[in-house]
């Protein structure tokens, strides 16, 4: 069957915006309901000549800070289960922060490829400097996007489908 691609990163990084950029539709739920964890969402997307489902493992995500760490445990566990690649996405205008280290640690002790996508790049030349930050977290390449803007999205797929 099609590969499976996980989308996995903090709240607010622009997982459903990147989702639904690749499903070329509104599936994805964006609404927030403090406290909840729903089930993933899922889409298939045709690039070129790949296949592959795509998730979004985010759903519905809490806002308290205390519970943001552990549903990206959680999300980051779903992910290593279930997909073949994982895209890891992290926001260049919020930098590298320590919830993202902490997730990179596990993406990185697991035999899933993972992608690191760094968004809201929308404007490459001047944010450059902050791009190459994310090569801190130690997991490779971080590919510079706009979930927003659909730049970048290319070499994003490109980067994921050289793992199917
Ligand atoms: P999620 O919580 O990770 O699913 O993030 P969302 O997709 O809901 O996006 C969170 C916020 O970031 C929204 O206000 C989006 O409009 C914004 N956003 C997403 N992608 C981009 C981007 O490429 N550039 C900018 N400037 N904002 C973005
Ligand atoms: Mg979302």
């Amino acid at each position: 069957s099609k590969p499976i691609v996980a989308i996995v990163g903090r709240p607010n990084v622009g997982k459903s915006t990147l989702f639904n950029a690749l499903a070329g539709e509104n599936i994805s739920i964006v609404k927030d309901t403090p406290g909840v964890t729903r089930d993933r969402i899922y889409a298939d997307v045709t690039w070129l000549n790949h296949s592959f489902t795509i998730i979004d493992t985010g759903g519905i995500e809490p806002e308290s800070s205390d519970v943001i760490l552990s549903q990206m445990r959680e999300q980051a566990l779903i992910a290593m289960d279930t997909a073949d690649v994982i895209i890891f996405l992290t926001d260049v205008r919020q930098g590298l922060v320590d919830s993202d280290a902490k997730v990179a640690d596990m993406l990185r002790r697991s035999s899933k490829p993972v992608v690191l996508a760094v968004n809201k790049v929308d404007h490459f030349e001047r944010q450059m400097m902050d791009v190459y930050e994310f090569y801190n977290l130690g997991i490779g390449e971080p590919v510079p996007i706009s979930a927003e803007g659909k730049q970048g999205l290319g070499d994003l797929l490109d980067q994921v489908a050289a793992h199917f």
